[in-house]
């Protein structure tokens, strides 16, 4: 995280004054803690060390009267004064979930192996949770990622299925982990001015986190909905919760219990999202919206264009075309939107005669990668490209008829989808 990049935060804080609250009671905010029992473990060797951060952690969470699901990573539970931090955080009344055994990335393991490891950590956590009476009910994707190809994603979700744990998405995904070495460092190294600069970048950026992710989840739904945060069991956020939490609470944040979030639609709103990349629920949801949206776009422009040509209307035809679209057919290329018109104009000099014409999709793909956060992380992108396998079929007035198939590739520009490349044949 550099200072250039917060530069542009402050700016996103400043702009997204939006009215955040969501009616008297509040807006349901649901707060998980990953990597229990200690966030960056190795940097808290001393098991006093993980004592007092624990401490200070379920002070600030019992001051704002806040009831979080703790998301262990069982393969980083060290015996039993490990057991002990965790036996705190279910006396505190806090729940407890699975965050497999090992934290392995989905994206890079396979299925086996990583639904191996997810059930060794719910079977060890349980293990643990049976001496307290409790069960296992929440799953929680280390890294946030759910599964770079559909059959990954099938199977890992038949897998909590069967095992009967729900994974908790997160709404707020806002890296607050990265700052826990640096401020372990400046406290370390008695580095007052170090701590601050720590603390005013913590602060900035999870709070510009929740701005953005609100209204992207109200635009999305429409409504104020409810709110997942992401925080981790570490020093800083033992530093720094209390200022976040209250500033949550002057934003209209109501802190909510798990099984009131985990009942709403917008959270439990379904997603076939699948990438390397893992991230904010809302961001999936935009991604798979803005995918339906971009292919209804290209495919009602295609049925404009059909109907456009059937009416002998050449110039709405061509239309779609960008300024500088390239066409491609057996006689040859043609460049530029004008030079198409012109090539359509000498060949079918009388509209009545250009027949009924329509183009049937057999095959459309989508160009997107990954855009940059306000904070510089990846996120998925908006579709920026369409290519569209179609076949053409024209009828003539006398009953003769042509088919046959072409590719045309759309980009958006200002706005709109245009036609960049089409090869007819
Ligand atoms: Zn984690």
């Amino acid at each position: 995280m550099t200072r250039r990049v917060l530069a542009i935060g402050v700016v996103a804080v400043i702009a997204a004054s939006v009215a955040l609250a969501g009616g008297d009671a509040g807006r349901p905010l649901l707060v998980t803690v990953d990597d229990l029992p200690m966030g960056a473990g190795r940097l808290h060797s001393d098991p006093a060390e993980r004592a007092r951060i624990t401490s200070d952690l379920l002070a600030v969470l019992a001051k704002h009267r806040v009831g979080a699901v703790g998301f262990v990573v069982w393969g980083n539970v060290r015996g039993a004064a490990d057991e002990a931090l965790l036996a705190r955080w279910l006396d505190d009344g806090h729940e407890l979930g699975n965050h497999t055994k090992g934290h392995l990335d989905l994206s890079r393991t396979a299925a086996d192996a990583w639904i191996a490891d997810a059930e060794a950590g719910r079977a060890g956590l349980q293990g643990f949770l049976d001496r307290h009476s409790r069960t296992v009910r929440f799953f929680r994707f280390p890294f946030l990622r759910e599964g770079d190809t559909p059959e990954k994603l099938d199977a890992v979700r038949a897998y909590l299925d069967r095992s009967g744990q729900r994974n908790v998405p997160v709404t707020i995904d806002d890296q607050d982990w990265s700052y826990e070495e640096a401020w372990v460092n400046a406290r370390r190294a008695g580095d007052a001015a170090a701590l601050a600069r720590v603390a005013d970048d913590y602060q900035l950026a999870l709070r510009t986190e929740v701005l953005t992710q609100t209204e992207l989840g109200d635009e999305l739904f429409e409504r104020a909905v409810p709110q997942v945060l992401l925080l981790h069991a570490n020093e800083v956020g033992a530093a720094q919760w209390e200022a976040l939490f209250t500033w949550l609470e002057g934003r209209g944040f109501r802190f909510a219990g798990a099984d009131e979030v985990m009942s709403d639609a917008a959270i439990t709103a379904p997603h076939r999202f699948v990438a390397g990349p893992g991230g904010s629920l809302w961001f999936r949801l935009r991604r798979e919206r803005g995918s339906e949206k971009a292919r209804e776009q290209v495919t009602a422009l295609l049925r404009d264009q059909a109907a456009a040509w059937s009416r002998g209307d050449l110039e709405a035809f061509c239309a779609a075309y960008a300024d500088d679209a390239v066409f491609v057919s057996p006689s040859g290329i043609t460049r530029g939107r004008q030079a198409v018109l012109d090539r359509y104009r000498a060949r079918y000099t009388d509209p009545a005669a250009m027949g009924t014409l329509t183009l049937e999709p057999l095959d459309v793909r989508e160009a997107w990668g990954a855009e940059a956060s306000v904070l510089g992380d990846a996120l998925p992108s908006r579709t920026h490209g369409i290519s569209v396998a179609a076949r053409w079929t024209l009828v003539k007035a006398d009953g003769s008829s042509a088919t046959g198939l072409t590719l045309i590739v759309f980009h958006r520009r200002a706005g709109a989808w245009v036609i960049v490349h089409d090869a007819s044949m």
